[in-house]
């Protein structure tokens, strides 16, 4: 089917409007053929069939250069490329081995149009360091990277991998499995949380990676947690550079920016921080209810609007001296000031079980993975505001959730405990999860009765894990920044660490850990680094210096 045979009219398009216009001024401009070949197969996931037809046609009608094909399985070229699962899409395939299994819906998304932009480019955009790694990759991968369309941070990987595989197609192969439309590979492979990669059958990373760490993992086929990169990375001078792009980072740099602070924001993670994967939000004044993802894409939009965002990009050291040298995976800013707003990562239940099962029923997201749990027995573990919302959605999406709590009263406000009482969602009150046990995946979960001091096992396919999280602190560490006693960063009321020119801002302070304060402390943050660079209190207090 040709572009101008589309029937998908503007009206019936599942991108909206305002959308489809932004895409088209981009995949209008692509300046190489994008051959897009949808196949499936009447009666074998029907509903995803639809979507899939619906989403690829929707795309191809933004550009010129997108050339749709859509065939059933009884077509040669099913045969000649092994297709035998539906929907399957292929990515110009008499040049790159790349299938995205499912339809790309939801955050999927942004991976279908990162396929089609780097395609219709012919470019993988790999950074230098990268190319470098995968030039010393010499046989072949077949990779496999397990995403849902509710992760926001499955994108950032499938990306990563998509980029090997058009870096390198003699040897890289990529398939991209949805887990909700591909149940059964997704416990063939026992991929039960998202994203999950693996390169020829084995497991190479288990979350989303910075796009260097990804390649090292896929080169040396273990899962890699540290990238040093070259000393002779990019230059960039600036003001001032936030680590981190969460509501504190991200509002920190509109102000920064309208103050006239040339600034960057890098961040290694999905950009929103927690809020990308909290269900739903109801008390940002001004939105009643607005999903966490949807608020976090707003912020995002309106920071794009003054800052540039480096992300995927990991802050590996700080130096401070002459001036501060922020060295990340791909370039080294000289600056004048560094913002921590790194959060916070959540906290580890710590029984045995629970780091085996991470992934194979363990899991600490369930906006991720909760869907791929409808019509199973789940427990969420906590009793604050994360297990209590999160509790809420799984019962939303079709789980059979029971809360587990440790002691007899939440901790989350009334507002919420009300909406999990109404739901009838049961609660097990004073009871601690002790042991989490199964084979390939969960199988049960041993619970201790804190005040009967009774111990039972409980048949269970899933545990969500949501008891609070620790500060990021790593760098701030490394830096010699000091903590409270809580393992905050300590800092003073205009937000300056004891080393001069590092400041903080966010979860990562410790204090309400709402998305508003985050925001308030952003802009405080910001404002107070802006004074502080027109007048350096550094330079006026005797005995404090910057080197
Ligand atoms: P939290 O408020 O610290 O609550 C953690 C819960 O987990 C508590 O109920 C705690 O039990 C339990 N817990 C902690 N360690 C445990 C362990 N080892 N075993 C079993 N249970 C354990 O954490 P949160 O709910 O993740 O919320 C974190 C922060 O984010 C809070 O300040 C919250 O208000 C905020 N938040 C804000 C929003 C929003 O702004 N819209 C949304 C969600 C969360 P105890 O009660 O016995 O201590």
């Amino acid at each position: 089917m040709t572009n101008s045979e589309n029937p998908y009219s503007h009206s019936q398009s599942p991108i909206p409007p305002e959308v489809q216009h932004q895409l088209r001024s981009v995949l209008d401009q692509l300046p190489h053929p994008v051959p897009l070949y949808l196949f499936t197969k009447e009666g074998q996931n029907d509903i995803y069939n639809q979507a899939a037809k619906e989403i690829v046609r929707a795309f191809a009608g933004l550009g010129r250069n997108i050339e749709l094909h859509e065939m059933d399985f009884d077509h040669e070229l099913a045969q000649k490329w092994q297709v035998d699962i539906s929907p399957t899409i292929l990515f110009d395939p008499e040049r790159y081995s790349i299938r995205f299994l499912g339809a790309p819906m939801g955050e999927e998304g942004r991976t279908l149009l990162e396929a089609v932009v780097l395609i219709g480019l012919r470019s993988s955009n790999l950074s230098e360091q990268s190319l470098k790694m995968i030039e010393k990759i010499d046989s072949p991968r077949v990779v496999k990277v397990f995403s849902s369309p509710t992760c926001p941070y499955c994108p950032q990987q499938a990306v990563s991998a998509l980029k090997a595989a058009i870096a390198k197609p003699e040897l890289i192969s990529l398939e991209i499995v949805d887990i909700q439309a591909n149940p059964n590979l997704a416990d063939l492979y026992s991929a039960h949380s998202v994203p999950q990669t693996f390169a020829n059958d084995t497991l190479i990373a288990q979350g989303a990676q910075p796009e260097e760490l990804f390649i090292l993992s896929l080169q040396k086929m273990e899962e890699q947690t540290v990238f040093i990169p070259d000393i002779d990375t990019e230059l960039v001078e600036n003001d001032l550079v936030i680590v981190g792009g969460g509501p504190a980072g991200l509002t920190a740099a509109i102000y920064a920016v309208r103050s006239g602070l040339n600034t960057a924001v890098v961040e290694r993670d999905t950009l929103g921080g927690q809020v990308a994967i909290t269900p739903l939000v109801e008390n940002y004044p001004g939105f009643t209810q607005v999903g966490g993802k949807a608020l976090v894409d707003l912020l995002v939009s309106h920071a794009l609007e003054y800052v540039t965002i480096f992300q995927g990009e990991e802050v590996v050291d700080i130096e401070t001296g002459e001036g501060i040298t922020v060295l990340t995976s791909r370039r080294r800013f000289k600056t004048k000031a560094v913002l921590l707003a790194t959060g916070a990562t959540h906290k580890l239940l710590g029984v045995p079980g629970e780091s085996h099962f991470s992934g194979r029923g363990v899991t600490y997201c369930s906006t991720c993975d909760g869907p791929l749990f409808k019509g199973k027995k789940v427990i969420m573990v906590g009793g604050g505001n994360s297990a209590v919302t999160e509790a809420l959605y799984l019962h939303n999406v079709g789980a059979d959730v029971t809360l587990v709590h440790r002691r007899d009263t939440l901790r989350s406000q009334e507002h919420l405990s009300k909406y999990l009482s109404s739901a009838n969602i049961p609660v097990l009150w004073n009871t601690e999860v002790k042991e989490i046990q199964g084979e390939e995946k969960v199988r049960e979960v041993l619970l201790y009765d804190n005040v009967t001091q009774e111990s039972r096992t409980l048949p269970i396919d899933g545990v969500f894990i949501a008891i609070g999280y620790l500060p990021a602190v790593g760098l701030a560490q490394k830096l010699g920044v000091e903590l409270t006693a809580d393992g905050f960063i300590k800092r003073d009321e205009q937000h300056r660490t004891n080393i001069p020119g590092i400041y903080s801002a966010g979860d990562v302070e410790g204090g309400y850990k709402q998305i508003v304060t985050a925001v308030g402390q952003g802009a405080e943050a910001a404002m107070s680094i802006y004074e502080d660079l027109i007048h350096p209190y550094w330079l006026e207090q005797p005995g404090i210096s910057t080197s």
